[in-house]
């Protein structure tokens, strides 16, 4: 039987959970530490933040206080824009383990691929990698350009690419040529916050198969080896997006979703970070 804590093999051998929570958006403080501790307390085991969200401190004592092995959980964090850069990321890696109060990272990831800044960054994470700081690295918001510029320019190629991807948005070259070259992609914003739920493909699929229009979507991503990571404070919608281990959609299913996609975006185009 599968389940929320079931982990995909990423391409250096480390297990990471192919669900977890997103917190983009919490609040530090309370609101941080309640959400981890409620997601920790309903079997969630990944945890998706970034320096950017300013919340990092509430993970990591949510985490702390659990009391669940550092080993069965699985911690992500990612660079912000401003700090790329080789030197710079070295330090903003130490500031966010310092928040985070942990003694290693499972997965650093760069946040946006910043023009001329990107290749360094990378070069920094590959040190913090062989120093044994961080278990696994890798990239978000990378176009298939930016990989290629990775691929011609270091030895580790990243673990993950983490990108917008929803029905609307499904992505389908990028996806393929992340499969080809060994790299798992997480999907953000999974549910596109909340824009689709109304559609009645993804309604009638619910329908029919008792559960809600979120949770037919995450399970698409699943079906499509995507990794998610699902953002909610609310208790209910927590449990909601975790219980979607026991149904599955059929192929003719899976493609009439795959038909919703409109290449729409409602996040920043990787192509021009200027933020
Ligand atoms: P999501 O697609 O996860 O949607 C979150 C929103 O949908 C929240 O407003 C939440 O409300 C609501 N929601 C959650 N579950 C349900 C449900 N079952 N039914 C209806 N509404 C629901 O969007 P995010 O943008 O948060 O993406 C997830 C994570 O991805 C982020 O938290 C972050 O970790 C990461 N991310 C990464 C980015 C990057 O550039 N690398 C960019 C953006 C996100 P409520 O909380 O009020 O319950």
């Amino acid at each position: 039987m599968s389940s929320i804590q079931d982990t995909v093999r990423l391409n250096n051998g480390v297990e990471m959970p192919k669900f977890g929570l997103g917190v983009y958006k919490v609040e530090e403080g309370q609101q941080t530490e309640n959400t981890v501790r409620k997601a920790l307390e309903l079997g969630y085991r990944s945890i998706d933040t970034a320096a950017f969200y300013q919340n990092e401190e509430g993970v990591g004592k949510a985490v702390k206080e659990s009391g669940i092995p550092r080993e069965k959980l699985f911690i992500t964090t990612k660079v912000w824009n401003s700090d790329q850069g080789y030197d710079s990321t070295i330090d903003a890696f130490e500031k966010s383990m310092r928040k985070l109060n942990l003694e290693y990272l499972d997965l650093y990831l760069v946040h946006w691929p910043v023009i001329g800044k990107y290749l360094e960054t990378w070069r920094a994470l590959e040190t913090l990698y062989q120093q044994g700081k961080v278990r696994a690295i890798g990239v978000s918001n990378f176009q298939i350009h930016h990989l290629q510029d990775i691929f011609d320019h270091f030895q580790v190629r990243p673990a993950i690419n983490q990108i917008e991807l929803h029905p609307k948005l499904a992505q389908p070259e990028l996806r393929a040529f992340c499969k080809k070259h060994g790299i798992f992609v997480e999907a953000w914003s999974p549910i596109a916050r909340g824009r689709y739920l109304d559609e009645p493909v993804l309604m009638e699929l619910a329908e029919k198969h008792g559960k809600t229009a979120a949770q037919v979507i995450l399970r698409w991503h699943l079906q499509n080896y995507v990794i998610i990571i699902p953002k909610s404070i609310t208790e209910a919608r927590l449990k909601e997006n975790a219980d979607i281990f026991d149904f599955e959609l059929s192929l003719a299913e899976m493609e009439n979703i795959n038909l919703l996609n409109e290449n729409k975006r409602f996040g920043a185009d990787p192509d021009h970070v200027d933020f």
